[in-house]
């Protein structure tokens, strides 16, 4: 090192550069929400302000095709916008990872773009955030809003998810947090393409606390998350979080081969005790087509892995990006 260098550059952060970073980056992935955007982008930008804190908000626009994009960017000059625009619908988790890429903050909350999460929670959140803890996520209170079937199939989801995940994936915790940039850039830095951010999020780490919220109706439109994007979804949680779908085929084949023999056995005995007894046939049949049918499902559970490596081995980028707009400094 000369001595006539600054100083500053051997400093971990140089001091006597004005922070441009702003304090909260708020990463909105939206699709399709032309009727919400401009009411969200306002609401947030007021608490923003409200709470003191400079902010810039990136919307990642998940292949719209109502004008969300054009409704987000035309709000520009009253908000610090940076506006990602993916040249389809390549999913919200996708979307927020791109969003993600594109924040500055010193903290990066994540919410959704109808409204439903109150935004009022954030003085809350952000408070627990200071206290220290890197991440701080909303937690629904109730689900009482849903259907029986769907909360019944939720909590069997939760239940099959925590039974071989190294991590507890807390249920019923929304996307909407508080993280700390460690915390994003932890996130960011994870190279695979199917992803499960709510199983992530929990994989990454760090000092966590829940915040209770009472979800909204939405603000306008209908939700995309439909019974098919969830069971995908779901698919895609149980196989990047558990391998036990996998595993558990060896105890099921060791157990039907014990009792096959065991079976096999007495079969034997029966013969030589009581003789040649033909009929049978109900009990071959229901053995050949349950055995079939268990066959065929060990065979699905091993090709949704395959589909999942294959994906991976591909290396395709998990999105792509069609258009982008970036309005200035923060405020
Ligand atoms: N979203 C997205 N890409 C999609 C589906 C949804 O970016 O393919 C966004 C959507 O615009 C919203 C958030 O993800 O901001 C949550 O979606 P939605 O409100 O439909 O889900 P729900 O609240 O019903 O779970
Ligand atoms: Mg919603």
């Amino acid at each position: 090192m000369s001595i006539s260098e600054p100083l500053s550059l051997h400093l971990p952060h140089p001091v006597a550069v004005p922070d441009p970073v702003p304090d909260l980056s708020f990463v909105i992935p939206a699709y399709n929400e032309a009727g919400n955007i401009q009411e969200t982008l306002r609401a947030v930008a007021a608490e923003a302000t409200r709470l003191g804190r400079t902010y810039e908000i990136i919307v990642a626009d998940d292949g719209s095709t109502d004008g969300t994009y054009e409704a987000a960017t035309a709000l520009a000059p009253q908000i610090p916008l940076t506006a990602v625009r993916l040249s389809r619908n390549f999913g919200k988790e996708q979307a927020m990872c791109a969003g993600l890429s594109r924040s500055t903050g010193a903290a990066v909350v994540i919410m959704d773009a109808d409204l439903q999460e109150p935004v009022s929670t954030l003085e809350d959140m952000l408070a627990r955030y200071d206290e220290g803890y890197e991440v701080v996520f909303a937690v629904r209170a109730h689900r009482q809003d849903e259907g029986t079937i769907k909360r019944f199939l939720t909590r069997g989801f939760y239940k099959l998810l925590t039974m071989g995940s190294e991590c507890p994936i807390p249920e019923n915790a929304r996307d909407y947090r508080v993280m700390d940039r460690k915390v994003a850039d932890a996130l960011l830095s994870l190279p695979e393409r199917n992803k499960f951010m709510k199983g992530l999020f929990s994989w990454v780490g760090f000092r966590s606390c829940a915040v209770p919220i009472e979800l909204k109706p939405r603000h306008s439109g209908h939700s995309k998350f439909g019974f098919r994007r969830l069971f995908r979804l779901a698919l895609t949680g149980l196989t990047s979080f558990t391998d036990w779908p996998l595993r558990i085929w060896t105890v099921i084949g060791l157990g039907i081969a014990g009792l096959s023999i065991a079976y096999s056995f007495w079969i034997v005995l029966k013969t030589l005790i009581w003789g040649v007894d033909v009929p049978g046939f109900a009990t071959i049949t229901t053995a050949v087509f349950f055995l079939g049918g268990l066959q065929i499902m060990s065979i699905g559970v091993i090709g949704e892995y395959l589909s999942r490596v294959f994906a991976e081995v591909k290396q395709r980028p998990g999105y792509i990006v069609a258009e982008e707009f970036r309005a200035g400094e923060a405020s």
